[in-house]
């Protein structure tokens, strides 16, 4: 008797890298600086709004395209901070921004299409592409400004391209496309037809002044792109599981019919919570301020130790470059051998590329910790490196 089998997608797949690494984390009780989250609750005044909500509000199945009252916040938020002018009917509220991902794939690729990735890619993009039946075809990115070479795009454009997910700002590398990045990226969509799949889930963690641009706004895009948000990274609630899509309202209608067969529906607590949040514009600036004090706390510490930061401007995260820093191991055993000897987490960067070229010089660190844990680990890093030699 044969026993069925699994599709080989998932049946020969590893857990990701952020599960392997917390896990290795809570083993080892190792400072977790590899998954990215805040350490600490999200704001006070998001948790007050979300008691209130729980004791006052339906605790039944909300609209499958979200709270009224949510969708209108996200428009509002977009339109005071990016300057997007988006009707509510163009936002859908998904259960976390890999939800959304997942439904705009879903509702874009079908069998033999080809999908452009840009590698450093996040984990989750590649396999659903391929579950969806599609083809993905990675692009890399050159360390260390991570720039989108337009030639190496136009020669991955073939008849079957029918999109490219964009991560804007990166993660891992923390780095943000340039202005004339984005219009390259606009105009290659529009010339060969492509949609954007627009993952901006980091668009409210820029440091140094810098505002957001999407893809969405660029001329020609209102019909292609699809703009994934996230209140997890807004608010530093990654639990919350709650994030959106916004398109033009007849393509956002389509990604609700894909949406409506994964989650269907978001807690309504969380939605009324968030929708209070986004229309408070002082909380998510605050949780802005506090990360760009941890960013330049983490960086300091590891340069005053000798190791070598690659230039970021967004995220949670801040790489660092291990030949530079005096070290010889490479990323992914950087990272497990750091795990159990040093007693730190870390995220190796080649974990997240697929296709030839992958840097494996390169680990990410997350930085929304309090200082006192960032200065922990870059001194158990600092003291596990001066070992390294003499072992
Ligand atoms: N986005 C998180 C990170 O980059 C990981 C989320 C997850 O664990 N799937 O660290």
């Amino acid at each position: 008797m044969t026993a069925p089998r699994l599709h080989p997608i998932y049946a020969d797949m590893p857990v990701t890298i952020f599960e392997e690494m917390s896990g290795l984390a809570r083993q080892t009780g190792a400072i977790n600086l590899g998954q990215g989250f805040p350490d600490g609750p999200p704001p006070p005044a998001l948790l007050e709004a979300l008691a209130r909500a729980s004791a006052e509000q339906s605790h039944q199945y909300p609209p499958m395209a979200g709270l009224p009252e949510l969708r209108r916040a996200v428009a509002a938020f977009y339109a005071r901070t990016q300057g997007l002018d988006l009707p509510p009917e163009s936002v859908i509220v998904t259960s976390g921004a890999t939800e959304a991902v997942a439904s705009a794939i879903l509702a874009v690729v079908q069998p033999g299409d080809e999908v452009l990735l840009f590698s450093p890619a996040y984990d989750a993009y590649a396999p659903l592409v391929r579950r969806a039946g599609g083809v993905p075809v990675f692009i890399a990115l050159q360390p260390p400004a991570w720039r989108y070479d337009r030639a190496a795009i136009e020669a991955a454009i073939t008849p079957r391209t029918r999109a490219l997910v964009l991560n804007d700002p990166l993660n891992p590398t923390g780095t943000a496309a340039s202005p004339s990045d984005l219009a390259m990226l606009a105009e290659l969509c529009v010339s060969h037809d492509l949609f954007a799949i627009c993952d901006e889930v980091w668009e409210n963690v820029r440091f140094d002044g810098q505002r957001h641009d999407s893809l969405l706004a660029q001329p020609g895009m209102e019909r292609r792109a699809l703009k994934i948000g996230s209140a997890g990274k807004i608010f530093g609630a990654t639990g919350w599981k709650v994030g959106w899509i916004v398109a033009a309202p007849d393509i956002a209608a389509v990604v609700g019919r894909a949406h409506q067969f994964l989650t269907f529906t978001t807690p309504p607590m969380l939605q009324w919570a968030v929708a209070e949040g986004l229309d408070r514009p002082d909380i998510a600036r605050s949780c802005t301020a506090r990360w760009a004090e941890t960013r330049a706390a983490l960086i300091e510490a590891l340069t005053r130790e000798g190791f070598a930061t690659l230039p970021n401007a967004a995220t949670w995260f801040s790489c660092i470059d291990l030949p530079a820093s005096g070290i010889t191991l490479d990323d992914r055993t950087f990272a497990l051998r750091a795990v159990h000897q040093a007693g730190v987490a870390s995220i190796p960067l080649s974990a997240l590329w697929e296709g030839a070229g992958a840097p494996t010089n390169i680990v990410r660190l997350c930085h929304c910790k309090p200082e006192t844990m960032l200065m922990d680990a870059v001194e158990r890093l600092a003291r596990w490196r001066d070992g390294l030699g003499a072992s």
